[in-house]
């Protein structure tokens, strides 16, 4: 079996699909493994790091997918870049289908079993193969660290001869993985920290880190939490109610962080752009779901836009941002599922379709695509 890692083609992914401790694994897991030149460069990690580990270093793509049953990746491959390699090649990375109907058709033609890690089942057996937990706890801690380098004053608060400085108030909307992770960093840095989400069961975890919850608990709250644990879109009379709610606090926060997603859906709008006016001048918003169309109504993603001296950063990636630690945990996801893709007695690929990891994540297989959701192309 071969395993090829190429490098990423989107200049802004720094990301790498493995490290070198995740070749010797693969490595004695009874795989030769080739990767792209300058693979890891983005990540810390070079050529002679990999070749170190026991990888064969190839000058270009073709070169590692010659003869390889597995691609690695962050992103999702270009048809192109597969020109080739084996028919039934399982590519294993964040597909990223919402939107890309007709790039996953054209890796179906290229006869390619694209696996999205992304649709991982949320259950027991697969936690560490999830890379939304992984990249999204590494994107929460991080958009505190950024929040606190662009709010001028300090986040906890500061007893000193000159007298006293108050505490950052931090309000996180959206308490999934990277919420969760925000809560915690932000408490550490001494913030008196809120925090909202639609599930119900946040509010215990909100509670148990430290942290203050708001919410609107009617009916609808009650059963917004779907059977897989995502939060269900909210009707017209709750948003309403919601902002109602959150209008009063925002106005009184030093920084925001949202993180609110809606599985396949843009992300839901929390912050309208009166309640940004509404905030003290060089107070901060940091808003994860820049990537998804932004919670916040001035969101421009991947910049930073300023409204009334109010920062709304629309960031994009930031897990990228910690590329090293990323890609390390990141690499540590894939291992886990290929683990369960090769037989222990031939140490082949040998996909079970009966699984139900391979069910939820694999998209396309027999040059066709499989799911239903993105047939259309
Ligand atoms: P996510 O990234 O899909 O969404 C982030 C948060 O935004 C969620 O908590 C969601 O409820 C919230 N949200 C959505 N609409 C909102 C709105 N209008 N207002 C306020 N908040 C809103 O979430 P995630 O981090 O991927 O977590 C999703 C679920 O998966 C959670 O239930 C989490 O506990 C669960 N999870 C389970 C496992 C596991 O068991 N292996 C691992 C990780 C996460």
């Amino acid at each position: 079996m071969r395993i090829a890692v190429l490098a990423e083609t989107d200049t802004a992914e720094p990301r790498v699909a493995a490290t070198p401790e995740t070749i010797k694994k693969f490595i004695s897991l009874g795989a030769e493994v080739a990767v792209q030149s300058g693979a890891g460069a983005g990540a810390g990690v070079s050529d002679e790091d990999y070749a170190a580990a026991g990888a064969t270093l190839a000058p270009n793509a073709a070169a590692a997918l010659a003869g390889a049953d597995i691609l690695l990746r962050v992103r999702r491959p270009a048809a192109a870049e597969l020109a080739g390699a084996k028919q039934n090649l399982a590519v294993i990375c964040i597909l990223d289908p919402f939107g890309n109907e007709a790039a996953l058709a054209d890796l179906a033609r290229a006869g390619a079993i694209a696996f999205a890690m992304e649709f991982m089942p949320r259950i027991t057996r697969a936690q560490s193969m999830d890379v939304l937990s992984s990249q999204a706890n590494l994107a929460g801690y991080r958009a505190v660290i950024d929040a606190a380098a662009e709010y001028g004053r300090s986040f906890p608060m500061m007893m000193t001869a000159a007298g006293t400085v108050p505490a950052a108030k931090v309000f996180i909307m959206g308490v999934g993985v990277a919420g969760l992770q925000a809560i915690a960093t932000a408490r550490r840095l001494g913030a008196i920290v809120t925090a909202t989400d639609v599930r119900p069961a946040t509010k215990e975890q909100v509670e148990s880190l430290g942290a203050k919850f708001l919410a609107v608990e009617n009916e609808e709250f009650q059963q917004a939490q779907t059977a897989g644990g995502y939060a269900k879109e909210m009707s017209k009379e709750y948003q309403a109610a919601q902002a109602e709610l959150t209008a009063s606090h925002i106005a009184k926060q030093d920084v925001v962080i949202t993180t609110a997603l809606i599985p396949g859906r843009p992300a839901p709008r929390l912050i309208s752009a009166a309640m940004v006016r509404s905030m003290r001048p060089g107070s901060v918003i940091i808003d994860l779901a820049a990537e998804r169309g932004g919670n916040c109504e001035l969101t421009r993603p991947g910049e930073t836009a300023v409204e009334n001296g109010v920062k709304i950063v629309g960031a994009l990636n930031l897990p990228g941002r910690m590329a090293p630690t990323a890609s390390s945990l990141y690499a540590r996801n894939l291992l886990a599922f290929v683990e369960t893709l090769v037989s222990k007695e031939t140490k082949q690929l040998a996909i079970n379709w009966d699984d139900e990891l391979v069910k939820a994540t694999a998209l396309t297989r027999d040059g066709v695509v499989i799911d239903e959701r993105f047939k259309k192309a």
